[in-house]
């Protein structure tokens, strides 16, 4: 098999890079681990910068988002049960749309199929070779029979713990790394969103997200330690914890009931330097991670694939190699914008542990941010992705 550009994996990343190339003619297929059900299973991110509203847009496949999409002007923040707005809209003149990466998912996945641009689901063994080379090339197993692609480039969307990032030598990258010390118990439930916009909640008891997807099904978390286990935490359990960290508002508001998925995930801040190897370039989860808490990871995903994608056309259309050389450089300068943004969230809003004099740092850094319009601006601007 031979094509332009050979894009590993099927996430938003990679889905969003073959759709903005095949719009402008470049060739590429998509070679997936997994099938394609299993990645529209995972219930990840829900909110989403104007950039990937645009870029989803541009790729043609806007059009559910626009009509079931949840514009959202600002953003609650309970302290200690009392809550506190920050409006986007009046500070930036700027919102984000709430829209799960399921839905964005699948609008890719049936915009693509609607064209007929190759994907190969369930391919194992992915291995990708001599991608300092003229001709790089991409192998694996499907359905028992091993295949090649070769191509022109190679874009390595396939996440955290993907092939692409591995199969660069040790000593041409360095990481960045921090675990935190809690993850993320996820709810998701066909029960109405207990605010119109999304609340973070910073409590003694530890933090706590009301998120949602829509309308009519929502999206919980608690802050968690790693020792837990999903298990031990019925819904019953989990809706009594939560009610104990909301304001008497929520609580009274909150309709509970059955989950329909609930998961832990560990919170980790990640960077790799540089995203560019020869002709392997990584995009989104591959080459850098961020906590959720600034709803970030999807979005840095779409503004990675935008500088590539741009970049791709450039070689192919102009003959220029400007877009490709300085992608990297561009890329990781978003990129670690976001992640301070995500870590400065991350430290205002959990619960650290034994840490007294840092509890009263997050509400005198709290108490800044809802008195002082520069503090809060600078907030909203960081929220809905002005500053990049
Ligand atoms: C549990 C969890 C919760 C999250 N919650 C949020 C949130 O609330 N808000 C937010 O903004 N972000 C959130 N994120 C982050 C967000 O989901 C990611 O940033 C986003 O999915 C990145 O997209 P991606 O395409 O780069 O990577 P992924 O979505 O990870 O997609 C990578 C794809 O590559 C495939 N793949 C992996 N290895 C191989 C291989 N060897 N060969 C072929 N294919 C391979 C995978 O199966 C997968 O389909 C969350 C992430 C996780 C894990």
């Amino acid at each position: 098999m031979r094509t332009q550009v050979a894009i590993i994996g099927a996430g938003p990343a990679g889905l969003l890079l073959g759709q903005l190339l095949h719009k402008q003619g470049i060739d590429n297929v998509i070679v997936e681990r997994h099938t394609g059900e299993y990645v529209l299973g995972r219930i990840r991110a829900g909110v989403i910068e104007q950039v990937a509203v645009d870029l989803l847009d541009e790729a043609g496949v806007g059009s559910r988002m626009h009509a079931e999409g949840l514009v959202h002007d600002g953003t609650q923040i309970c302290v200690e049960g009392v809550r506190h707005r920050v409006d986007f809209k009046a500070l930036t003149g700027k919102t984000v749309m709430v829209y799960g990466q399921t839905e964005i998912t699948k609008d890719l996945m049936d915009g693509r199929a609607a064209e007929g641009a190759p994907t190969i689901y369930s391919a194992y063994d992915v291995a990708l070779h001599d991608i300092q080379g003229a001709r790089p090339r991409v192998t694996f197993r499907k359905n028992g029979v091993g295949q090649e692609i070769e191509c022109d480039f190679i874009a390595g969307c396939d996440g955290f713990h993907g092939i692409s990032r591995k199969s660069v030598p040790p000593s041409a990258i360095a990481n960045y790394e921090r675990v935190y010390p809690f993850g993320w118990l996820g709810l998701l439930s066909d029960t109405p969103p207990v605010s119109d916009e999304l609340i973070y909640v910073r409590s003694s008891l530890g933090f706590a997200l009301c998120s949602m997807r829509s309308p009519t099904r929502s999206r919980y978390y608690l802050q968690c330690s790693l020792a837990e286990d999903v298990d031990s935490w019925p819904d019953e359990r989990f809706w009594d914890e939560l009610k104990l960290r909301l304001d008497d508002e929520a609580r009274e508001r909150l309709v509970t009931g059955a989950s329909i998925e609930k998961s832990i995930a560990p919170l980790r801040s990640f960077v790799c330097e540089p995203m560019r190897f020869g002709r392997l370039f990584l995009a989104g989860d591959a080459a850098h991670i961020v906590p959720p808490t600034g709803a970030k990871g999807l979005n840095l995903a779409a503004s990675d694939v935008q500088y590539l994608s741009r970049a791709l056309v450039e070689h192919y259309r102009d003959k220029s190699e400007a877009g490709l050389d300085h992608y990297s450089e561009r890329a990781l300068l978003r990129v670690w914008k976001a992640e301070r943004f995500s870590w400065w969230m991350t430290t205002l809003l959990h619960r650290l542990p034994d840490s007294d004099f840092e509890q009263k740092m997050q509400l005198a850094e709290l108490d800044y941010l809802f008195r002082s319009k520069s503090a809060s601006t600078a907030f909203a601007e960081n929220y809905v992705g002005l500053p990049y």
